[in-house]
């Protein structure tokens, strides 16, 4: 899939918005992305997942991996086109664990996938969870890095997308200066 391909799939799903955005850090943002409005549909959540397949082609994949909740559609349909085992790492006590009776083997060969990416906090601790196992971790595929390539993870790591998003803080907020209404939003991706 070329880019703008998956920016028209992102805009038509109506996951990546442009206008000003109350974020939950408090901060505003003239654009949002919501995952789940994209991933809510299969057909695109299986594009999607196709290209984060091709990218990882050239290398042997037993399990893919992907920190809950998006992670989960990730990783699922995304093995389900490599031909691997999907599981997901979630949140115990504060922590990244694996649950559910999910085990990565010695030898198993394992992508790591998520949604998006910021400051790549929790697809970091997926990575170490991955790295307390006797699994070989292939590589690291992001749907959006937010970061604008910023993020390291030591590792070969593929966005479909990559966009260097600003915030502002509403006291230096552009878009306030220009009388632009905002809008709410509940997430902390953006
Ligand atoms: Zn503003």
């Amino acid at each position: 899939m070329k880019l703008i391909e998956i920016m028209d799939l992102l805009e038509e799903s109506g996951a990546y918005l442009e206008g000003h955005f109350l974020l939950t850090s408090g901060r505003h943002s003239e654009r949002y992305f919501e995952k789940f409005r994209v991933l809510e549909h299969p057909q695109y959540a299986e594009r999607l997942c196709s290209e984060l397949a091709r990218r990882f082609q050239d290398v042997a994949v037993d399990v893919v991996i992907g920190p809950a909740i998006g992670g989960i559609i990730l990783a699922y349909e995304t093995a389900r086109q490599l031909g691997a085992r999907a599981i997901f790492a979630e949140r115990e006590a504060g922590r990244m664990q694996l649950r559910r009776g999910f085990a990565i083997e010695a030898g198993e060969k394992v992508l790591v996938v998520e949604d998006v990416v910021t400051t790549g906090g929790s697809v970091q601790e997926v990575v170490e969870l991955v790295e307390q196992t006797a699994g070989h971790i292939q590589g690291i595929g992001i749907l959006m890095d937010r970061s604008g390539g910023a993020v390291d993870l030591g590792y070969r790591l593929e966005a479909l997308v990559t966009l260097d998003i600003q915030s502002y803080d509403p006291q230096e907020c552009p878009l306030c200066r220009q009388g632009i209404p905002i809008t709410q939003r509940g997430s902390r991706n953006i």
